[in-house]
């Protein structure tokens, strides 16, 4: 059984006032004993966060795959850990397109980021182009293939985030995020061998709220979701947890 993770992730946003909306979801994640919750704030607010809601697991938006060195405005996965980080995300499609990050340095952040002892949060998703012309599952499928490390269980988990759903308000069809997942999942199998892929968590993300949160929880192979604007409050992300908790 793979207990369902929903993550926030606060991208460029938030403030140390911002941080009192981590007591209302922490109490909810408490009163969900059965789904992780986690919160991915900014870098300059990851230990204040992490000391305000002890239980709560804290996260980054991004590692550097190299433990330390000349890499002027970077940090390392274990200086996240020593920050009392327990998770990251790697290879969001912002900072694959914004950074240029690559399917090879996405996989290598990735691979540092669970030999320092955090979960790895690796996304794949497509452009609605790429999705028009009938190639969403290939674009997807490769980017898995080329960024996801050899690993299984808990540290592991892979988010489907298509790119044009991202703070748009657009979802795809259930039956097309049934279809990705499907997917990933029958790719991850092949990767990594039956056992250890039923371990891995796949998330939706993009455009994940209170008012659709049940209906793609209950997709099969949602094991969760990576939630962007409705993680900012607790009034938006609390639903979600609630939704996945049911
Ligand atoms: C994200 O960027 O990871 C995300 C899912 O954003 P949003 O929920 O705002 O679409």
């Amino acid at each position: 059984m793979r207990r369902r993770l929903i993550a926030g992730n606060w991208k460029m946003n938030g403030s140390r006032e911002a941080l009192a909306e981590l007591d209302g979801i922490a109490a909810a994640a408490g009163a969900a004993p059965d789904v992780d919750v986690a919160i991915c704030p900014p870098f300059t607010l990851i230990e204040r966060a992490a000391a305000r809601v002890p239980s709560l697991p804290i996260g980054a938006q991004d590692c550097h795959a190299a433990p330390n060195g000349a890499h002027t405005g970077c940090v390392s996965a274990g200086m996240l850990v020593e920050a009392g980080e327990k998770l990251v995300i790697v290879g969001h499609s912002e900072r694959r397109a914004d950074q240029g990050e690559t399917d090879a340095q996405v996989k290598a952040k990735a691979e540092a980021a669970i030999a320092a002892g955090l979960i790895a949060i690796v996304c794949v998703g497509e452009t609605e182009a790429q999705r028009d012309a009938g190639e969403a599952e290939t674009v997807v499928c490769t980017q898995l293939r080329g960024s996801v490390p050899v690993a299984g269980g808990d540290v592991l988990v892979v988010a489907y985030e298509p790119v044009w759903a991202i703070g748009t308000g657009r979802i795809p069809s259930m039956t097309d995020v049934s279809a990705m997942h499907a997917a990933i999942r029958a790719d991850l199998v092949d990767m990594l061998g039956a056992e250890r892929a039923e371990t891995v968590r796949i998330l939706y993300g993009g455009s994940m709220n209170a008012g659709n949160a049940a209906d793609l929880l209950a997709v099969p192979n949602v094991d969760g979701g990576l939630v962007g604007g409705a993680s900012l409050t607790a009034a938006a992300f609390v639903p979600i947890i609630e939704a996945a908790a049911g």
